[in-house]
């Protein structure tokens, strides 16, 4: 049932071939819009995902692009709007961890995980959002995480990306309101994705112990209230970061 009412709607989500990136890309065919999403190395990933999308009927552009590259960020977009002749949704959801102690974290583990999680969502956001500003409308959601708000010890890279995607979110929001464009993040908490899947059974029942509703989350769990801020349902919704942890980050 498409009660979101999307149909139609082109959508951009970066990091859509696996994870949440990938319930989301399902989440909005299924509402009806058309997506376009971006991966960076499994291109076969994105290719079943795309054929999934192609199944319920919308048509699926995967673009392959390192979120980190500013040209390639605007070349992305420029594609989509030339493919699909619009844009209306841009979901930032690509990101990586590199945890470990701050003795242990090199330049690179720092500079991987801010260029990919919070440099990348300047790069598509910039990308993208003269579009929006000229056509006075657009939605953005920026995946965060209870790790920008709550943070975990070893983490420091991670933790101040994602609090930085937070800042982000709502600095736009304010700026770009006028415009009728709404800018929100959703803070997830443990997903069940490919990320928490090399986490160790110990660290996994300890975490579970933190979370009041007692189990990891899904990543059609975050889906649903992404494609919630993404739809006219949320449209009195700005600037807001709307945490799908279980209850973990209170
Ligand atoms: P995932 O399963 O590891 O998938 C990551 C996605 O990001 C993949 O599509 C990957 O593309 C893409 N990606 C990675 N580096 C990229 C780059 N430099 N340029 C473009 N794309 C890139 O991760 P996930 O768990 O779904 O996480 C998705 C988002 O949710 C991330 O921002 C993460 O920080 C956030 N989050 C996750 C959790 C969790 O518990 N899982 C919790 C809170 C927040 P390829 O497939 O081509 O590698």
């Amino acid at each position: 049932m498409e009660e979101y009412q999307l149909r139609d709607k082109v959508a951009i989500v970066t990091g859509g071939s696996r994870g949440i990136g990938r319930a989301v890309v399902l989440a909005l065919a299924r509402q009806g819009a058309y997506c376009a999403f971006t991966y960076s190395s499994h291109r076969e990933a994105a290719e079943t995902l795309a054929a999934e999308v192609r199944e319920v009927g919308r048509r699926a552009l995967p673009i392959r692009l390192d979120v980190r590259d500013f040209d390639g960020a605007k070349a992305m977009i420029e594609q989509v709007k030339s493919e699909f002749g619009r844009l209306d949704i841009l979901v930032n959801n690509a990101g990586i961890t590199r945890d470990r102690s701050l003795m242990g974290m090199s330049r690179e583990d720092w500079g991987d995980v801010i260029d990919t999680d919070l440099t990348g969502v300047f790069n598509t956001t910039r990308a993208c959002i003269i579009t929006f500003l000229k056509q006075k409308s657009g939605q953005i959601v920026n995946v965060s995480s209870v790790s920008g708000i709550r943070p975990m010890a070893g983490q420091v890279n991670y933790a101040a990306a994602k609090a930085g995607v937070i800042g982000f979110t709502k600095s736009l929001a304010k700026e770009v309101a006028p415009y009728n464009i709404r800018v929100n993040a959703v803070a997830p908490g443990f997903i069940e994705t490919d990320m928490t899947s090399q986490l160790g059974e110990k660290f996994r029942e300890k975490a579970v112990e933190q979370i009041p509703l007692g189990r990891f989350g899904t990543a059609e769990e975050v889906a649903q209230s992404v494609l919630f801020l993404l739809s006219d349902t949320s449209h009195y919704i700005t600037g807001q970061v709307l945490q799908v942890d279980g209850g973990l980050g209170m």
